[in-house]
């Protein structure tokens, strides 16, 4: 194992059969001074975690999108034995030390990211990617992810296409329907709009926050 990923390239792009192995050392630099955006599947998981609304995890553990941090600069769920959300984690974190990208033409890899000079994390060559995201549980939590993410770029296009928009940017979402960006965003707050049959489980009600949406804007 060595503390930087064995010939490391800031360019490298790895495919997810690329050997690849991290052992963290729980230093917790990787929680420390980022700025870590959810989406509202996250934002779910989380509010599940914690047996709270994501109207209550929004105020109390949100900056807008991004997971406040405490005064020392260690992400709120920081606490002194790690992560205190470890299984509710945003996707960034299951990703790290790795991070991920599409190219144009849809093709997945991932990139190192440039590791913290006292991390005690170590790398290693004794798997692949794709071992250590099935190790993370990256998938079900990518997929709630993705799926606002092409949620979002159908609004913006659906709205790109009527009069008076601006054009392409979710501000324009927000003033003919009278909601803010977070309420759009509020799965509890968006469920409580429209209290018929709320779904149980979280990616129930994921499917009818979308769907409110999706009827509302397009
Ligand atoms: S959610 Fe957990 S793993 Fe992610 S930055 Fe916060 S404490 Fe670290």
């Amino acid at each position: 194992m060595s503390p930087w990923p064995p010939n490391w390239h800031a360019e490298d792009q790895l495919p997810a059969a690329s050997p690849f192995s991290y052992r963290c050392g729980r230093c917790g630099t990787c929680c420390r001074d980022k700025l870590i955006q959810v989406s509202p599947y996250e934002v779910g998981l989380l509010a599940e975690f914690l047996n709270v609304s994501t109207t209550i995890l929004i105020q109390q553990y949100l900056n807008g999108v991004h997971l406040r941090r405490q005064e020392n600069g260690n992400c709120i769920f920081f606490g002194e034995n790690g992560c205190t959300v470890h299984s509710a984690r945003p996707e960034v974190c299951r990703l790290y030390p790795l991070g991920h990208r599409i190219s144009a033409e849809g093709t997945e890899s991932f990139v190192h990211l440039v590791p913290h000079p006292a991390s005690q994390g170590s790398y290693g060559e004794s798997g692949t990617v794709a071992e250590w995201l099935e190790q993370q549980d990256v998938e079900q939590v990518r997929r709630g992810c993705d799926s606002y993410a092409a949620l979002l770029q159908q609004l913006l296009d659906a709205m790109a296409g009527q009069a008076g928009n601006q054009g392409g940017t979710i501000d324009w979402l927000v003033p003919p329907k009278n909601f803010t960006f977070h309420e759009l965003l509020d799965i509890d707050a968006m469920l409580a709009r429209y209290p018929d049959a709320v779904p149980e489980t979280l990616d129930g009600r994921v499917a009818r926050h979308q769907e409110i949406l999706r009827k509302l804007f397009m």
